[in-house]
């Protein structure tokens, strides 16, 4: 697996997210890819209609049915993961469990139930992935 079309991870997130225009309200439509420590893509994912699994977990799940191992890498998120119980479980959690090493996110989600709360969880101390965790910030 390779993002040959991308100039970056994040650029292929927001083309996943893209691709779920329209299919996801009232959620927001979310990109996920998921980037090995040797640079290979090894998920991707996009969140699915209401109700649906997030972007976060179709690219765990992605990475799962490849038999990639997650552990340590990167994901680039097109917006904060969710910390919230909604219809789904926290995306924060799967990524937490999954071991990823670092989590980037183009934004952090305005929605009052998240706000900060995904990007503090997943650098708080209990959180394996703190060390490299970051804020949002500007990828490329
Ligand atoms: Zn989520």
């Amino acid at each position: 697996m390779s993002t040959p079309h991308f100039p970056t991870p994040m650029h292929e997130a927001l083309a996943l997210a893209e691709q779920s225009i329209g299919l996801t309200e009232p959620n927001p439509r979310v990109g996920c890819v998921i980037v090995a420590p040797d640079g290979r893509v090894i998920g991707r994912g996009r969140t699915q209609q209401a109700g649906g699994p997030h972007a976060e977990v179709m690219a765990l799940r992605d990475a799962a049915a490849w038999r990639e191992i997650v552990h340590g890498a990167t994901a680039y998120v097109t917006l904060e993961p969710c910390a919230h119980h909604g219809r789904t479980p926290p995306c924060c959690d799967a990524l937490i469990e999954a071991r990823l090493g670092r989590v980037v996110m183009a934004l952090v989600d305005p929605f009052p139930q998240v706000a900060g709360q995904g990007a503090a969880r997943l650098r708080a101390p209990a959180s394996p992935s703190r060390k490299a965790c970051l804020p949002a910030r500007r990828e490329n």
